[in-house]
């Protein structure tokens, strides 16, 4: 199903013509805005110089720093009075990275959420309870709107407490969530100990989990859980919030709405194009957006190009599930380390729960708190030793460093309000 048929499925010479008229347009457009004004006159750069998709190489890269530095409203690109609404990001030190929306930007990012719900099959039939925090934080709004722009009956649970979220569900027959993967988890957690079977007692098919990074196996611990179909949803502040990449029905890669974003994958030390399907930084350029657009936004995330057709029929390129963010990777005693892969190894594991904490501490010393799962551990002291053993043998095969491991209790680790924070470091180096 198709929320904009021609739009999705537009020819790839006449999609990126389209593309380049867009960037063309944003390039004036934030000819009005000092900071760009200012890198334009230095480069030289006028639109007319833009003249291929590879001229966009030409352009300034934007950086979290500038929007930080430009803070509160020194990149907006339109008149005050055709502002509509502001978000902010979630990152939790210093000055948040303030954006804002037009009223065409706000329908803009519904739409581009409305052709990712219809993709995977939701119609206005469907009942949709967002999980996701309201307020500043895009997961909410943003992606609320497109919901009602599909026509479903939207509930605006917010994260709430798991009663409350489960009592919705029953009561109203929820059929979509839209939640954290790591609530999501949690979730699941708790709806193991109440006893509940999703499957019998709930309506739940699908799931779209995003705003953090995430693994397949947790994905697939999540199905499993929950009993529905997950699709992973990939979306930043700085570019409208979700609905940038979602995966279609095949959930093989996201499609990345180009005829919204320019994107180009970087190699992050060097800032040249990556080979094709090579791993890199995620650059994006917003070319349909008015209020606040920007310039080949450096967005830290890794992950690669899939440039294949897919069979969906979307022309639009996918990428694949996000690694990490440049930002994220732990050196530990002089080893590579990115979270992701120790989320990998826990999540395979069936008598493992499903929250997990990283703590490194004192000189360099890394362990990894897990919780036990609730179901599959029958207690006995010595398996415990056992299966801590072999959780610290796993990690070193994946990591090449053996980790201390810690079993914990079910229930026993630290939930977050928003996203998780799985890494504590409190290194004395
Ligand atoms: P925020 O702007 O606060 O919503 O945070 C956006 C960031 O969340 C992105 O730059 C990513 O690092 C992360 N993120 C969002 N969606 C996903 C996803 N599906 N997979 C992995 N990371 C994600
Ligand atoms: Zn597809």
């Amino acid at each position: 199903m198709f929320w904009q048929q021609e739009m999705e499925t537009l020819a790839r010479p006449a999609l990126e013509s389209l593309q380049l008229e867009r960037l063309r347009d944003t390039v004036r457009r934030l000819d009005r805005v000092p900071f760009y004004r200012a890198k334009f006159l230095e480069s030289g750069v006028t639109p007319e110089a833009i003249k291929s998709a590879a001229d966009i190489r030409r352009l300034p890269f934007t950086t979290a720093a500038d929007l930080r530095e430009n803070y509160p409203d020194k990149l907006l690109a339109v008149s005050r009075e055709e502002v509509l609404r502001l978000h902010t990001t979630s990152g939790s030190t210093g000055k948040p990275k303030a954006l804002f929306f037009s009223r065409r930007d706000v329908d803009t990012a519904a739409d581009l959420i409305a052709r990712a719900l219809c993709m995977t099959g939701v119609t206005r039939r469907d009942v949709f309870q967002n999980m996701m925090s309201y307020g500043l934080f895009t997961g909410g709004l943003v992606m609320h709107y497109g919901a009602e722009k599909v026509g479903c009956m939207v509930i605006p649970a917010g994260p709430g407490t798991s009663e409350r979220q489960l009592l919705l569900m029953q009561d109203f027959r929820t059929t979509v969530i839209h939640i954290l993967p790591s609530y999501a988890l949690y979730f699941a957690d708790f709806l193991e100990k109440k006893g509940v079977d999703p499957r019998k007692s709930l309506a739940l098919r699908k799931a779209f989990v995003g705003a953090e990074a995430h693994t397949e196996e947790t994905r697939r611990n999540i199905e499993a859980a929950l009993g529905l179909e997950v699709y992973n949803s990939y979306g930043l502040t700085e570019m409208n919030g979700p609905g940038v990449a979602f995966e279609c029905e095949g959930k093989c890669g996201m499609h990345l709405w180009e005829d919204n974003y320019v994107l180009e994958i970087i190699n992050p030390k060097t800032c040249e194009p990556a080979g094709d399907g090579e791993t890199g930084e995620l650059v994006l350029t917003s070319i349909n957006r008015e209020a606040m657009p920007l310039l080949r936004y450096r967005t830290r995330d890794l992950t690669a190009l899939i440039s294949e057709p897919c069979p969906c029929g979307r022309t639009h390129r996918r990428i694949h599930r996000i690694t990490g963010r440049s930002d994220d990777m732990l050196i530990v005693r002089g080893v590579n380390i990115f979270p992701q892969q120790i989320e990998r190894v826990l999540m395979a594991m069936p008598q493992i729960g499903r929250n997990y904490l990283i703590l490194l501490e004192g000189l360099d010393e890394m362990t990894v708190k897990v919780e036990l799962s609730p179901a599959a551990f029958d207690g006995e002291v010595g398996h415990i030793a056992d299966l801590q053993n072999e959780v610290a043998e796993k990690l070193r095969a994946e990591l090449w460093l053996r980790p201390k491991v810690d079993l914990v209790a079910s229930g026993s680790l630290p939930v977050a309000e928003g996203k998780a924070k799985r890494v504590i470091d409190r290194r004395s180096l």
